[in-house]
């Protein structure tokens, strides 16, 4: 009799107490917006910039509304306008392309390697090409690259770099948090990502001028004297009448929940890291499968696990997944012919040109991907490690035997 898992993929952890008693402080005395505060006090959204500041060691900080919004801001930001062309991995998620084309630019899109990194190669040769304004650079499912090679060839070029964390926060690369590489750092606090308020962002930055202009774009009037992780007055003077008001602020409700999140943030990844170490061991030498390399440098937060098919045919991928999903083993395919929930591609993304990614193609022809929650327990994955194995080497020497495709569920 072959085992099944039954646990949910999706589930997340409940919000912590601290957090639900945070958010019913504040909605007990009903000041949700981030600048209506009594007398001296610190809103919640304040303090939590203050605070995400000191965790990666930025000078300021903004709480926004989501990750989605953190990346168009900081794009625009940094002076990318309409028309701009904006370097970004062809390996990443809908959001990224979406904030580069929601300002009217144009992404023009970075091959992956098979360490699901953006290829430098790729990205030097294109910054020359393609007169670029900025790269945009997603640390597509934790994978973070050479950052060092990354910035010499960026500010050789005078590229400015904005980072999308929205799976690195709490991650670095040789020390440095990731984020803290380039002129701004754009984090999710989405329910998918390391830490939960249902929607949010934060960006941080050492730059006054560019914080100033993501501030006032951010919605803040002109009560950014109320924030407490800004820069002085004196960087608003020049931007305060020539940047347009965007509203995409943070609340005091999310920022409540976050607070006691941050604070619990370390121990969660070491929770992660974990379970991501259990499923590599056990997956480790099945024959057909390739897990993917982590460099010394990096300090991952492995919330997602990846693995390669490499070179399999298309029906035995869909074989393979169809039954692992009869098995409860719910993994998502970035090579499938239609996009099934986030797995769109960038031939998925039609309002870009259409563009020639021969290399991106093929290693996303072979990437399988798994949500970690934390709702997992060890044993949980070894089970689903199992499982992979047991159905990777079925449909590895068994060949394609043909199976019904099951729906996929998203
Ligand atoms: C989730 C996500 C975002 C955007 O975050 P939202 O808060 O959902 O807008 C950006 N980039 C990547 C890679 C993501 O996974």
């Amino acid at each position: 009799m072959s085992e099944k898992f039954t646990g949910s993929f999706t589930q997340q952890e409940p919000i912590c107490q601290a957090g639900i008693d945070a958010a019913i402080r504040v909605m007990r005395h009903g000041r949700l917006h981030r600048y209506n505060t009594v007398a001296d006090e610190i809103s919640e959204t304040a303090a939590l910039e203050e605070e995400f500041a000191a965790f990666t060691g930025a000078k300021y900080c903004l709480a926004v509304a989501s990750g989605g919004y953190a990346l168009g801001c900081g794009l625009r930001a940094v002076g990318v306008g309409p028309g701009d062309t904006v370097l970004t991995n062809a390996f990443t998620l809908a959001p990224v392309p979406g904030a580069i084309a929601a300002i009217g630019a144009k992404p023009v899109f970075v091959e992956v390697t098979e360490a699901l990194t953006i290829d430098l190669d790729d990205l030097a040769g294109k910054i020359a090409r393609s007169g670029a304004r900025a790269l945009l650079l997603s640390h597509m499912r934790g994978h973070i690259c050479d950052m060092d090679r990354l910035m010499a060839i960026c500010t050789a070029a005078g590229l400015p770099v904005i980072e999308d964390c929205a799976h690195t926060m709490g991650a670095s690369w040789r020390g440095t948090p990731s984020g803290r590489h380039g002129v701004v750092g754009c984090y999710s606090t989405q329910t998918y990502k390391h830490m939960n308020s249902g929607e949010g962002g934060l960006m941080v930055s050492d730059d006054p001028e560019l914080m100033a202009r993501a501030i006032i774009l951010s919605g803040s009037y002109m009560l950014y004297a109320r924030h407490r992780a800004a820069p002085p007055s004196e960087a608003f003077e020049k931007v305060k009448y020539v940047t347009p008001n965007v509203s995409g602020r943070m609340d005091n409700l999310r920022a409540a929940i976050l607070r006691p999140q941050l604070a619990d943030l370390p121990a969660q990844c070491a929770r992660w890291n974990a379970l991501y170490r259990t499923l590599e061991r056990c997956l480790a030498d099945t024959p057909g499968l390739r897990l993917v390399d982590r460099p010394q440098e990096e300090a991952y937060v492995a919330s997602s696990f990846q693995f390669l098919l490499p070179d399999w045919p298309a029906e035995r991928v869909a074989a393979f997944l169809s039954r692992s999903a009869a098995r409860g083993v719910e993994l998502k395919w970035f090579g499938g012919a239609e996009p099934v929930g986030f797995t769109s591609r960038h031939d998925s993304w039609r309002y870009a040109a259409a563009q020639d990614l021969p290399q991106t193609d093929r290693i996303l022809c072979g990437l399988i991907d798994m949500r970690l929650p934390l709702t997992f327990s060890p044993d949980d994955v070894a089970l689903i490690a199992r499982i992979i194995r047991a159905e990777v080497s079925a449909a590895f020497q068994g060949g394609a035997e043909p199976v019904d495709r099951l729906p996929l569920a998203d």
